[in-house]
């Protein structure tokens, strides 16, 4: 059967809990291939382990590509022409599959028990052999030593069995990769893989093949962990006549000390950066440069989607394991939300904003702390200060809730015995200027300093930790102008009211 015309790839993962960053970019480069050759991207539900299925972790997985905007044309949530896209409903069609093979003698049944299966296992360890089916069970019509009767009397009995392929004596297996070129696999290294387990569940190996091609898969992005299995698959292509897809192994993804990426040295599920406050934006842009670089020269670290899907090939997906970098991860956040327009980050702060306002009460008007407006000037004030998007709320709380406590020692050095008789005859003529913006404060600042005969120094603290309740932020006079005048002359007085006299209230 002819291969479809149309690029179309899949991410086919396990649903075994969490996805991993390292699913995430099989996803992304699966999803960029696609999209950039007018092609479809399929998401298909690998479940045939049955003893390492997590309840939920499917549609888990869906969530996660909805996030990372990587939505799939096809998936059991959204179904499709080729489904179902979950393996196991499709054991009936595997079932079919391996009988053929039975028949033309390219399969056969094995009733090695598990004992047995470990006792030959550690004889061969032993002996320095490597482990493999002593292929007890091959017929005798198929070069074994099993004579056709026993394996008609085991079927009758109906003990649990197994069907494995036979690999071919003697024979080199070449795997066309787009990333590494032609690997070649002595057949002698190769077991006689089990296709269809007792259970009646195929193993990854007869179902990742049997699906590539029923569903018409022509580009086969996957992890470099999978090469090692690619001869096997390539095998059974060959056993069906089927033409085979292309197969790109990305490489490796490597704790910065080379070693392979684990759960121990560092968050791998991409729920816990979503938890962290990682937008999808910097989170797809650093999972893509895991393996894969612009090319010709090109120092460009900073993509949004769009960009990727414009510069995507597999020609620049490197050969060697890619190092994770959390460093550049946060780095990377931070690019992009400077990239972002005011009114974007708007948009972005608002839901957030929205959530906490569930928690506290704001101390400004709901409808003027969320209105596009306001959020554009806090926006526009803090991009240069933030981590994360969430921090725009977290990290400058007193753009919308009054402070609750005051920085302990920036008290204790700032506010002076003269500060509250200073700041409340200040805050008299504040309250007279006629426009509020941050020049008009200044000037205000500066002659009321010049007259008193102090330095403006002495008063920008107080304001700061008064409006604040803390050291350090953005622009003084644009924060009390964001604020608008109420708001400053009501947090200037409370800071006099609350910090008179000791002991201070202050933060512990
Ligand atoms: N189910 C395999 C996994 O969990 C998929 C490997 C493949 O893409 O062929 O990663």
């Amino acid at each position: 059967m002819a291969i479809s015309d149309i690029v179309r790839t899949r991410f086919a993962p396990s649903p075994t809990g969490y996805v991993h960053v390292g699913g995430l970019r099989t996803a992304l480069y699966n999803y960029l291939f696609a999209k950039k050759h007018g092609g479809k991207f399929i998401l298909r539900i690998e479940d045939t382990d049955q003893t390492r299925l997590v309840p939920g972790a499917a549609e888990n997985i869906e969530k996660v590509l909805e996030w990372a905007g990587l939505i799939p044309d096809e998936s059991p949530l959204r179904g499709g022409p080729f489904g179902p896209y979950t393996q196991s409903q499709r054991l009936a069609i595997y079932k079919q599959y391996c009988e053929q093979l039975i028949a033309e003698q390219k399969a056969y049944y094995c009733f090695s028990t598990p004992e047995e299966l470990e006792e030959v296992r550690k004889l061969q360890l032993k002996q320095g052999l490597q482990p493999k089916y002593n292929r007890k069970w091959l017929p005798e019509s198929m070069g074994g030593s099993m004579p056709e009767s026993k394996i008609k009397e085991a079927l009758d009995s109906g003990i649990p069995k197994v069907i494995r392929m036979k690999i071919p004596d003697g024979i080199t297996i070449k795997v066309q990769d787009a990333i590494r070129g032609t690997v070649e696999f002595d057949s002698a290294v190769l077991d006689d893989q089990v296709l269809l387990k007792a259970d009646g569940f195929p193993t990854y190996h007869l179902a990742v093949v049997v699906d590539d091609h029923l569903m018409q898969i022509t580009h086969v992005i996957r992890g470099e962990e999978w090469l090692s299995s690619t001869p096997k698959h390539v095998l059974l292509y060959e056993f069906f006549g089927w033409e085979k897809p292309v197969f790109a192994h990305v490489p490796l993804l490597l704790n910065p000390d080379r070693t392979k990426l684990s759960k121990r040295q560092g968050d791998v599920a991409v729920e816990d950066y979503i938890k962290k406050g990682f937008s999808r934006e910097a989170l797809i842009n650093f999972v893509a440069l895991l393996g894969w670089n612009p090319g010709s020269g090109s120092e460009q670290e900073i993509f949004t989607l769009e960009e990727l899907l414009e510069r995507f090939s597999l020609e620049h997906i490197g050969k060697s394991g890619a190092i994770f970098n959390l460093e550049k991860l946060s780095w990377i956040e931070k690019e992009h939300i400077r990239r972002k327009s005011d009114q974007e980050l708007a948009q972005a702060i608002r839901p957030i904003l929205e959530e906490e306002l569930t928690r506290r009460k704001p101390e400004l008007p709901i409808e003027k702390i969320t209105s596009d407006e306001y959020l554009t000037k806090v926006a526009h004030e803090m991009k240069e200060r933030v981590h994360f998007i969430k921090e725009f709320v977290t990290f400058s709380p007193y753009f919308f809730f009054e402070p609750e406590t005051y920085e302990k020692d920036a008290v204790k050095k700032r506010w002076k015995e003269n500060t509250n008789a200073l700041l409340t005859e200040l805050a008299t003529q504040l309250e007279t200027l006629p426009v509020f913006t941050a020049q008009e404060i200044e000037s205000a600042l500066k002659s009321f300093c010049e007259a008193k005969g102090i330095k403006t120094g002495e008063l920008v603290h107080p304001i700061r930790l008064a409006v604040s309740g803390v050291s350090f932020g953005p622009s003084l006079f644009h924060m009390l102008e964001i604020l608008g005048k109420e708001a400053t002359l009501r947090r200037i007085k409370r800071a006099t009211e609350r910090l008179k006299g000791e002991p201070l209230r202050v933060e512990s």
